[in-house]
């Protein structure tokens, strides 16, 4: 067996080096817990950002996937197969909506979302031709494809990969005022993270996202929510904009979809919206194959089943507690945010960066990783204990109290 040394090197001879990985090397995992090639044990407090919501190797996922794995992949969808109305069924009855296209990654089903609002802007809207916008806000992660990347504000995301896509507006993530301001009548949707995840867990102010909505009936605008991150539980709720009892014309969905398994996403709309797809318009060769429905309707189901979203929410109010208590009592933080199990925790830059802060929590047996140069998160599977989320916060809570 290799040592991780001379995995490292060998990973960064051969792989493209756009990550700059924690320097610990993982060979297994099972719920909370990962253990390195040399076998040393960690807690995952990063849960692959949402994607290992379900903690890994979940027993019912495995069973799932090792099931329908020996009955059918993916054919295409140049057939119908058994697997897919249950889980479109189940996705449209979760979120209210009455269509869903299936995808694989979250850049995708962001990217299904665009060309469905452009759609509709066009041919229900009455938008002239290639005129369509969409509003997004500063600071938003929606994912790297040339589109995407192309109304990001961080210029890491976007320097050098242009020429980039027309009709975006960025305005500032909060700010009421400015959207009223950018709305035109060529706006055909506003896209928001409801949280911003990359960017740091920035949580908007409260009543703000009713008031988007608002704005958006006013104006006949569509409102589409990214809870690619957000959603399925990480909040506290099934979808973080169920905190302020906002329903959405389209939602995204991934990560936590998957299991920690397989890549699923999804756009999910309102009919009138997705009835604009046709034949020929859009698709993709894994979309809604059979072994990813079957890993995602049980990976929905395991949600509601073992209660995760309400461990979520307890849990999650705890994690935020003891935190912000940490917070208060020592200059190395200077911020703490969040909802559910789901924290931005920002490093002081005179103390050291929060990449190095992650790189001494995995020195002491706990799994994160920064965002945006200070900010750490913890965002651990939703099915931790108080028991191993005391023990990865006591670890935390010790390094602070050495460097403070
Ligand atoms: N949208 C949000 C809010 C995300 O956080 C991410 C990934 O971090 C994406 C979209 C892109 O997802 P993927 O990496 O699966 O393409």
């Amino acid at each position: 067996m290799k040592d991780s040394k001379s995995l490292i090197q060998a990973e960064a001879e051969l792989s493209a080096q756009y990550y700059q990985p924690i320097p610990v090397v993982l060979s297994q995992a099972k719920g909370v817990w990962a253990w390195d090639v040399e076998g040393n044990r960690y807690l995952d407090m990063l849960a692959a950002y949402s994607a290992a919501s379900h903690g890994h190797g979940h027993p019912r996922l495995l069973q799932a996937l090792r099931d329908q794995s020996e009955k059918l992949c993916v054919p295409s969808r140049a057939f119908y197969s058994d697997k897919l109305p249950a889980f479109l069924k189940t996705i449209c009855t979760l979120t209210g909506l009455d269509k869903v296209a299936p995808m694989n990654t979250g850049a995708e089903a962001v990217e299904t979302g665009i060309k469905a609002a452009r759609l509709w802007g066009y041919r229900i809207k009455g938008i002239p031709k290639d005129r369509a916008e969409i509003i997004v806000a500063n600071n938003n992660f929606h994912g790297r494809t040339t589109t995407i990347i192309s109304f990001s504000s961080n210029e890491k995301s976007y320097d050098g990969f242009g020429p980039l896509t027309p009709g975006f507006k960025q305005i500032p993530f909060g700010d009421i005022q400015a959207l009223q301001e950018a709305i035109t009548p060529n706006t055909c949707a506003i896209l928001f993270e409801p949280i911003q995840g990359e960017g740091g867990v920035i949580v908007p102010p409260q009543g703000w996202l009713p008031q988007v909505a608002q704005l958006c009936h006013e104006n006949n605008v569509l409102l589409l929510l990214d809870e690619i991150q957000s959603g399925l539980g990480r909040t506290g709720k099934m979808f973080a904009c169920r905190h302020e009892n906002v329903q959405p014309d389209g939602i995204m969905l991934g990560k936590a979809l998957g299991g920690g398994m397989l890549p699923i996403s999804a756009f999910v709309a309102r009919e009138e919206i997705m009835q604009q797809f046709t034949p020929s318009m859009h698709g993709s060769t894994y979309g809604g194959n059979p072994l990813a429905c079957a890993v995602g309707l049980e990976a929905l189901k395991i949600l509601q089943d073992e209660e995760l979203i309400e461990n979520s929410a307890e849990l999650g109010a705890y994690m935020l507690g003891r935190l912000h208590a940490l917070a208060h009592s020592s200059s190395v933080i200077t911020e703490v945010r969040g909802q559910g199990l789901w924290a931005g925790v920002d490093i002081n830059p005179e103390v050291m960066s929060g990449h190095d802060m992650a790189d001494l929590l995995m020195k002491h047996g706990v799994l994160t990783k920064e965002t945006r140069h200070q900010t750490l998160r913890f965002s651990p599977p939703l099915v931790i204990t108080r028991k191993e989320l005391d023990w990865g916060l006591d670890r935390f809570e010790e390094i602070v109290a050495q460097i403070g």
